[in-house]
């Protein structure tokens, strides 16, 4: 079946250059990627860099090198291009800009021109009556033009409680609270994630958002820019969290969970590495556990994709390295164990091959 209802599939792994890549964001990735391989659809990595203060160096590379590692490719991105670049979130501005001033022409957006210490007081004071700060109480009469200096935010329309399809979970809704005047443009010139990625998915045509369960209180955020501009919005497909072994809490460094480099360098195959992270909150079901990429992509299905959170069990994990080595063959399983020999032991001129010889 076409889950996709017959629309060319366009997904996208959209990460944040704010550290390495963890498996994580690897098993985000990966189901994007199936669910677009699935359906003859376009895979784009688009990286979001908006938040400068936190943009760690290296990270970019360490992003498109682990995705290389565990066998994803994609067909637009910063290092391939496309029709659709630049890939990089930061270099986008004239879009962002161009939504920026459609919604600064339809009253809004406004520049909020309060400086710090006025919005301090306006915050003790909510403080002192109990009761939420909101920029939305306190929005300027008669607002300045916008020149960049100031920043930019969404005059939310409407404080409603938004319902919304989700492909995962079904329907799904989450409230007022979350709504308020929220920043589109930064004073730094930089647009918020949660503007950009609305315009950058617009203009690249995605369809399908997958991505995890943190953002669904931010969604009725997205969905009134989505209002607000009067554009269609990409389906969406919430992931289930992965949670670490103890089944409580969140996956973290404690649990086992690396970089996906790591795995690399312990010796882990790529092909186990997705084939365990397919399994953290999706099943084929079907008995089958050992998957390569190829079958992965063929078995895929968002039905089948939990809701429920999904464990990062470190035993697991070997059991299918195990597996997966178990199928290479001799020369392949000889390359793998190489690497972590001695040079002395592996170098064939330590050897009397004479003997060998008739
Ligand atoms: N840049 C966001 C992140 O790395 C992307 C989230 C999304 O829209 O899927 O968390």
């Amino acid at each position: 079946m076409n889950e996709s209802n017959n629309e060319r599939v366009v997904t996208r792994f959209a990460p944040s250059p704010t550290g390495f890549m963890h498996v994580g964001g690897v098993r985000t990735a990966l189901f994007a990627w199936l669910f677009a391989r699935k359906n003859g659809g376009k895979f784009i990595l688009r990286i979001e860099d908006t938040d400068k203060k936190r943009e760690v160096e290296g990270s970019i590379d360490h992003i498109i090198k682990s995705l290389k590692w565990v066998g994803l490719d994609w067909d637009e991105g910063p290092d391939v291009g496309g029709p659709n670049g630049p890939y990089i979130q930061s270099q986008r501005s004239e879009s962002h800009l161009k939504y920026a001033q459609i919604l600064i022409d339809k009253a809004l957006a406004y520049a909020y021109p309060s400086p710090d210490e006025e919005l301090e007081a306006f915050r003790k004071k909510a403080e002192i009556e109990k009761r939420p700060f909101l920029y939305r109480d306190h929005r300027p009469e008669n607002p300045p033009v916008w020149d960049g200096t100031k920043p930019l935010r969404f005059k939310v329309p409407e404080i409603k409680t938004y319902e919304w399809f989700d492909l995962v979970r079904g329907n799904l809704s989450a409230g007022p609270e979350a709504l308020d005047d929220f920043v589109l443009i930064k004073s730094d010139g930089y647009p918020t994630y949660n503007f950009a990625h609305i315009v950058d998915d617009l203009d690249m045509g995605v369809t399908h958002i997958f991505r995890t369960d943190e953002f669904i209180s931010s969604t009725p955020k997205y969905l009134s820019l989505y209002e607000a501009l009067e554009i269609q919005r990409p389906h969406i497909a919430i992931l289930p969290p992965i949670m670490g072994d103890d089944k409580k809490k969140k996956l973290g460094k404690r649990d086992g969970a690396k970089d996906a480099l790591d795995y690399k360098a312990e010796g882990y195959l790529p092909e186990a590495l997705v084939n365990f992270l397919a399994f953290i909150g999706w099943n084929p079901g079907d008995e089958r556990e050992i998957f390569t990429l190829a079958e992965l992509v063929d078995a895929f299905s968002i039905d089948h994709i939990h809701k429920s959170g999904g464990i990062f069990n470190v035993e697991k994990l070997d059991w299918v390295n195990k597996e997966h080595i178990k199928r290479l063959n001799q020369a392949e399983q000889f390359i793998l164990v190489q690497q972590f020999m001695p040079e002395s032991v592996t170098n064939l001129d330590n050897y009397n091959l004479n003997i060998l010889e008739d």
